[in-house]
């Protein structure tokens, strides 16, 4: 039985997918999918709440609090439960399949009666997908590997979610390495000198309400400063993901918001920014204004079909940067939602290796990217790692496990991860000199 919490945020999470399955608005869609997230990582007890106090928890309105006190009272919610209703049944499902997407989907389920990913799969490769308008070889073939990459997914995430809910993170390591086809030194038993949670002493890749995530500056710092970290990096994403709103005024406001923290906490606090890799290479802002934040993590946010040649020439140009520090969730897989995009991984370790940068372990366990099984090929390549939570919520950045897990999986020691280091020798490693 999901509690409360989950069960909400669950339906809203359908219902921001039906939206967009719908050609809903895409600020709705956004904003459904961050009261998901808001209502999954609250702490307390959304069932217990007095309804007057449901607009209190941050990243939820009064139409969403609206469905949350309809959900406590009847079990269900109505706009859900009509929207469900006029998408054909299966629809969602092909979806979510990497490469067929909501319009695809729609058109597969209208015009061959398939619901289920067996049907597609086998309606693919009986070839009567062929003749369908907008439907090539090409097609057929990318869809082929969304079904590989959904199943997959599946039994990771099905592994992923048998564990605790407080699972260490030599629980879920031991989960990894019985599950993953490729195993890195992680199988070979309790290794000497294996990074542990405790070795981290920061988080650099991590978000506030200024732009999708759900708790204030403020609140996040004092939960990251509960944590016992030395330090902590804020880092809300650019402006050329528009959907965002962020501008230079607001960036530079929160600047001086966490400067101002500073005495408050025990930790350094560090100004950075979710920067985007254009799709030649370039990031949001010039030079000179990169060089007022401490830290940068640049990601890939769109254009995720480039060719490999095109996306890795991509990220080498990001790694070049002088002004990038990380690559965050290199291969931006969302699991059982978005494949891995296509990338030469030699030359992306090549790249990071001689430039200073670091590839990003992103320990949410909706990403665990990049994949635990491309670690210890990386680090044999020179690279050096940041674990990142990329929190969006309080919860969230218990998520740290997930990360250390994939790092104990892929042999790394804590040398390898520049947030276990001290300060000054982090410092040294940003200025990228
Ligand atoms: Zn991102
Ligand atoms: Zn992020």
């Amino acid at each position: 039985m999901p509690s409360p919490n989950e069960a909400v945020a669950a339906l809203l999470r359908e219902y921001s997918e039906l939206l967009g399955l719908t050609g809903g608005d895409q600020f709705r869609v956004r904003s459904y999918e961050k009261a998901a997230r808001a209502v999954g990582g609250y702490p307390e007890d959304l069932g217990a709440l007095p309804e007057s106090a449901l607009t209190r928890v941050p990243g939820v309105g009064s139409s969403v609090a609206a469905k949350i006190a309809e959900y406590r009272r009847t079990g269900t919610i109505k706009a859900v439960d009509d929207l469900r209703a006029k998408v054909p049944p299966g629809a969602l499902v092909l979806s979510k399949v990497p490469g067929v997407g909501p319009k695809r989907a729609l058109q597969i389920v209208g015009e061959l009666g398939i619901t289920s990913v067996g049907e597609l799969d086998e309606a693919v490769r009986g070839g009567r997908l062929r003749g369908m308008p907008g439907f090539g070889p090409k097609s057929e073939e990318r869809i082929l590997r969304g079904i590989a990459i959904a199943a997959s997914d599946a039994a990771l995430r099905e592994a992923l979610g048998s564990l605790a809910p407080d699972a260490t993170a030599d629980e879920i390591c031991a989960v990894l390495a019985a599950h993953l086809a490729t195993p890195g030194a992680g199988e070979s038993g309790p290794g000497h000198g294996l990074i542990r949670a405790e070795d981290l002493r920061g988080d650099l890749h991590t978000h506030t309400d200024l732009t999708d995530g759900t708790v204030s500056l403020e609140g996040m710092i004092a939960a990251a400063g509960a944590r016992g970290y030395e330090y902590y990096a804020v880092t809300d994403h650019a402006p050329n993901l528009v959907m965002q709103r962020m501008t230079d005024e607001k960036v530079l406001v929160q600047r001086d918001q966490l400067r101002a923290l500073a005495d408050s906490t025990g930790m350094v606090l560090l100004h950075g920014s979710e920067l985007n890799i254009a799709p030649d290479g370039s990031v949001d802002w010039d030079e000179d204004f990169l060089g007022g934040f401490d830290i940068t993590v640049a990601s890939v946010h769109s254009s995720f079909e480039q060719d490999q040649a095109t996306m890795t020439k991509r990220f080498t140009v990001a790694a070049q940067n002088p002004r990038v520090n990380i690559i965050g969730h290199p291969l931006t897989r969302r699991i059982g939602r978005r494949p891995p995009v296509q990338v030469d991984l030699d030359a992306l370790y090549a790249a990071c290796a001689r430039t200073g940068t670091a590839l990003e372990i992103n320990a949410s366990p909706h990403r665990m990217d990049l994949p635990p099984e491309h670690i210890a090929a990386a680090r044999d390549a020179g690279v050096k790692f940041a674990i990142d939570t990329d929190a969006h919520s309080l919860a969230d950045l218990t998520n740290v496990r997930y990360g250390v897990a994939a790092a104990r999986f892929g042999g790394l020691t804590p040398d390898d991860v520049i947030n276990c280091w001290p300060l000054e020798r982090l410092l040294e490693f940003l200025s990228k000199s």
